[in-house]
């Protein structure tokens, strides 16, 4: 689902947002509960924040991305979108902070991506059986670590007698 709409009275800025299931209408209603944002609100529409602004129907957006109220479940669900959606094929945290940074913000993003994947069972499976590269935890080197992956994985194993 596409959603397009105007950021000022002007209609100079218009920022087109790919809402996909979660639903504009939900997030508003959520930022109303959160107490940060509704003080946000509170000072742009005093003109105190220049970077954040409240379109005529009540959405708060920080430079044309949707403020995600501090709410876990919806939070979740944007990074289960980003990474285990069947067209996201678990990207990195930095890839991932790129998408969703398109259409969102919220405080401590970053941070959030990578908890998230910290916990992703199928990303912690990918660095066991390829020993990829990169900066990994301690805990995932030593009986896992792959030297070298030559061709296609197969294993020939000894069946008991
Ligand atoms: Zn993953």
């Amino acid at each position: 689902m596409n959603v397009c709409f105007t950021l000022d009275s002007n209609g100079s800025v218009i920022a087109n947002l790919q809402v996909k299931q979660i639903l504009l209408e939900q997030v508003k209603e959520e930022q109303k509960l959160d107490e940060k944002l509704v003080k946000l609100t509170k000072e742009v529409q005093n003109g105190e924040k220049l970077d954040f602004t409240v379109t005529e129907n009540g959405g708060l957006f920080y430079q044309n991305k949707l403020c995600i109220p501090c709410d876990d479940k919806l939070r979740r669900e944007i990074l289960n979108k980003a990474h285990t959606s069947p067209y996201a094929m678990h990207p990195g945290g930095t890839k991932m902070y790129q998408t969703i940074k398109e259409h969102y913000w919220w405080n401590g993003m970053k941070r959030d991506i990578a908890d998230f994947i910290s916990k992703c069972l199928v990303c912690q499976k990918k660095i066991m059986r390829f020993g990829q590269k990169g900066k990994l935890s301690p805990r995932f080197i030593g009986p896992y670590e792959i030297l070298e992956r030559v061709g296609p994985v197969a294993y020939k194993l000894a069946l008991p007698p």
